[in-house]
């Protein structure tokens, strides 16, 4: 008879991605207490190694493509944070991230731009007002009311709650 219990496979990786890098261990080498006046400098370390691993896992599970325009080369692409590193809830999940080129990371970080639960992209206001060249006309405005691309995995997708937390504060912007 079946129990109905959910069996788990290890795929050797905490996010389930099989290829994941391997980041480097630090503090195991050395024998002993490590030196206090290192801790600091390990935290901002552990930071950065986080945040790195943060953006492989988001633009792996984006295909390394812009969710607004679709950019496809990496060197331009970032992790964007729904809810931001210092908020309670914004840990570096890809449920909280979005892969997003330079000029719409920049843009959503300044909330000219937000993006519904829907996964709706709307423009500021006055973004959408102002009158200028084709950066902002085809940049920016021209995204105002088209959908964000989004993993279809469900594991992937941005979380519908952190969306619409981060949607409030864009509108509170507006
Ligand atoms: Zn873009």
């Amino acid at each position: 008879m079946r129990t109905g219990g959910i069996t788990t496979h290890s795929t050797g990786s905490p996010s389930g991605f099989p290829h994941e890098p391997t980041l480097p261990h630090r503090g195991s080498t050395s024998s002993g207490t490590p030196p206090t006046c290192f801790a600091a400098e390990d935290e901002r370390a552990d930071g950065r190694l986080g945040q790195e691993l943060f953006r492989w896992r988001v633009l792996r599970a984006y295909r390394e493509c812009c969710a607004v325009c679709h950019l496809r080369h990496s060197e331009l692409l970032d992790a964007a944070h729904i809810l931001p590193d210092r908020h309670p809830k914004g840990e570096p999940i890809v449920p909280n991230g979005l892969a997003m080129c330079k000029l719409h990371h920049a843009a959503f970080d300044s909330h000219f731009l937000g993006v519904r639960p829907d996964l709706s992209i709307e423009l500021r206001r006055d973004i959408l007002d102002e009158t200028d060249g084709p950066m902002l006309r085809y940049g920016l405005q021209g995204f105002h009311g088209k959908l964000l691309h989004a993993p279809r995995t469900r594991g992937l997708r941005p979380s519908v709650d952190f969306l619409a937390e981060r949607f409030e504060l864009f509108r509170k912007a507006g």
